[in-house]
C-alpha cells in the first residue's frame, strides 16, 4: 500500500462534471489499495472573480481581508469533492488549510509555509478516509488566514507530500505534462518525459505556469519527486526529479513572461556606489530585480536599466525618486515588454546556443532590448507584442 498525494488545479474541478471526474480518479487510486490525500484549487476562475469583487469595493483592499476572501474559493471545491467521493461509496473528509496543520509566516498574499503539522491528516487516513485539503492557504501566528500567492496549491501539495513522506506526488492539470513550450500557444511543443528540478525551477520562474516555482523549490529541498499529468486524459506525464535518466538535453524549453516592466534611470552621476545605493534601496522595499544593464560612463553620467515584475514598477519608481543620488536623473518605465527565455542544463557546454537563439529572433524580425544568461538559461527582453512570435521562432530553431 502506498501513500499518494494528488493535486487538482482549478480547471480540473471547474464544474460539476469535472468534480465528478476527479472523484472517480481519486477513488480509482484508493481502490487500488492506496491511502490518498487530495489537494484542490478553487474552481475555474473563482480566484480571479473574487479579486474582482474586492476591486469593486476598493482599489486598495486590506491584505488580511483579501486573504479571508480568496481562501473561500478552495473551501467550495474541497467540500464539493468530498460530497462527490461519498456518492461513490467511499469515505472522504475535507479540511481547510489550518485544519490540515498548515502554519505560515505573516505575509498576506505571499505567505511561506513554515510547517505542516500533519497529525489530523494522519488520523483521518487511519479512519480510512480520503483526505481532501484546501490548497493555497494556511494560518499565521495570529490565527489569521493567509494565502500562498497565485498558483500556490502546487506548493501545498508538495508540502503535504514532504510532511507525510508520501510515496508519490501527482500534479494533475489541464495539459498532459510539462512541454518544451506552452502547448496552447506552440502547436508542435513536445511533452517531456523527465525534467530536473533546476530546469523546472527556471521554466516556472520564467513564466511556465504549469508548476508554481515555489513548489519546485520545495520539491527539490525535500526530494519530493513530482509527476505532472492530465486530469482528463489517461496518459503518462512528466517526472520532475534531481537527475534525469536520459542524457542531458541541450534545451528543455522556451517560455515567456509578460509580467515584466523595464525601468531606466538616465543621467546618474558616474561615481562609485551608485548601483549599490539604487539596488539596496530596492532590496529594502522587497523588490526583486532581474536583468540589469549599466552603460559605460560618458561626460560624468551613466544609465542603469533593469527589470522588475509589473506590480512592483510604481513602488520601484517611488523608491528611486526618493534617493538623493537620483535627484538629477530621469526615470523611464516601459511596461510594453516581455521576457522570453530558453532553458536547458546542456547549454553550458554548447557555446553556439546563444547565437542560434539570436539568429531565430533576427529571422523573425524581433529586436532584442536586453540579454541575460546563466549556466542553464538565456533570457531576452523584447517588445511585448512580439513575445508569442519570438517563442515560436526560438522553439522552431531548436525543436523542429
Ligand atoms: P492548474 O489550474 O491545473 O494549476 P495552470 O493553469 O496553473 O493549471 O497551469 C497549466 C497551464 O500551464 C496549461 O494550461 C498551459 O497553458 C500552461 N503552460 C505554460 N507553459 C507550459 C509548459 N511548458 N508546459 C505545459 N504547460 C504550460
Ligand atoms: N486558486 C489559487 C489561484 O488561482 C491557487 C491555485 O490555483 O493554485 O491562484
Ligand atoms: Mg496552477
Amino acid at each position: 500500500m502506498s501513500l499518494i498525494v494528488q493535486k487538482f488545479g482549478g480547471s480540473s474541478v471547474a464544474d460539476k462534471d469535472r468534480v465528478l471526474n476527479v472523484a472517480r480518479r481519486v477513488v480509482q487510486t484508493y481502490k487500488e489499495g492506496n491511502s490518498v490525500v487530495v489537494v484542490v484549487s478553487a474552481q475555474g476562475d473563482t480566484t480571479d472573480d473574487l479579486l474582482e469583487k474586492a476591486a469593486e469595493i476598493t482599489s486598495n483592499p486590506s491584505k488580511r481581508e483579501l486573504d479571508m476572501l480568496l481562501a473561500s474559493g478552495e473551501q467550495i471545491s474541497i467540500s464539493l469533492l468530498a460530497m462527490a467521493i461519498k456518492t461513490l461509496g467511499v469515505n472522504a473528509i475535507s479540511l481547510l488549510g489550518w485544519q490540515a496543520g498548515f502554519s505560515t509566516d505573516e505575509i498576506h498574499g505571499a505567505a511561506r509555509i513554515r510547517k505542516v503539522k500533519a497529525d489530523r491528516i494522519k488520523q483521518e487516513l487511519e479512519k480510512d478516509n480520503i483526505v481532501i485539503v484546501a490548497g493555497f492557504q494556511g494560518i499565521n501566528k495570529y490565527d489569521d488566514l493567509t494565502t500562498l500567492g497565485r498558483g500556490g496549491s502546487d506548493t501545498s501539495a508538495v508540502a503535504i507530500a514532504a510532511a507525510l513522506r508520501a510515496d508519490r506526488c501527482q500534479i494533475f492539470t489541464d495539459v498532459e505534462g510539462v512541454y518544451t513550450a506552452d502547448p496552447r500557444k506552440v502547436k508542435n511543443a513536445i511533452k517531456l518525459k523527465e525534467i530536473t528540478y533546476d530546469e523546472m525551477l527556471e521554466l516556472a520562474t520564467l513564466g511556465a505556469q504549469v508548476l508554481n516555482n515555489r513548489s519546485v523549490e520545495m520539491a527539490k529541498k525535500y526530494s519530493v519527486e513530482l509527476e505532472v499529468l492530465s486530469s482528463l486524459v489517461e496518459a503518462p506525464g512528466t517526472i520532475v526529479r534531481e537527475e534525469t535518466t536520459v542524457e542531458k538535453m541541450l534545451i528543455r524549453g522556451v517560455t515567456k513572461d509578460t509580467d515584466v516592466a523595464r525601468i531606466s534611470i538616465i543621467g546618474l552621476p558616474d561615481t562609485p556606489g551608485i548601483a549599490f545605493k539604487v539596488f539596496s534601496k530596492l532590496a529594502q522595499k522587497n523588490i526583486n530585480v532581474d536583468i540589469i544593464l549599466q552603460s559605460v560612463g560618458r561626460d560624468g553620467t551613466k544609465d542603469i536599466t533593469f527589470t522588475v515584475s509589473r506590480e512592483n514598477s510604481a513602488q520601484a519608481e517611488q523608491a528611486i525618486k526618493s534617493l538623493s543620488s537620483c535627484k538629477d536623473s530621469q526615470v523611464v518605465i516601459d511596461e510594453n515588454v516581455a521576457k522570453v527565455s530558453l532553458v536547458g542544463a546542456g547549454m553550458e557546454t554548447h557555446p553556439a546556443t546563444a547565437s542560434r537563439m539570436f539568429e531565430a529572433l533576427y529571422s523573425a524580425d524581433v529586436n532584442i532590448q536586453m540579454i541575460s544568461t546563466s549556466e542553464i538559461k538565456i533570457s531576452v527582453l523584447i517588445e511585448k507584442e512580439a513575445a508569442d512570435k519570438a517563442v515560436k521562432a526560438i522553439h522552431n530553431a531548436f525543436f523542429d
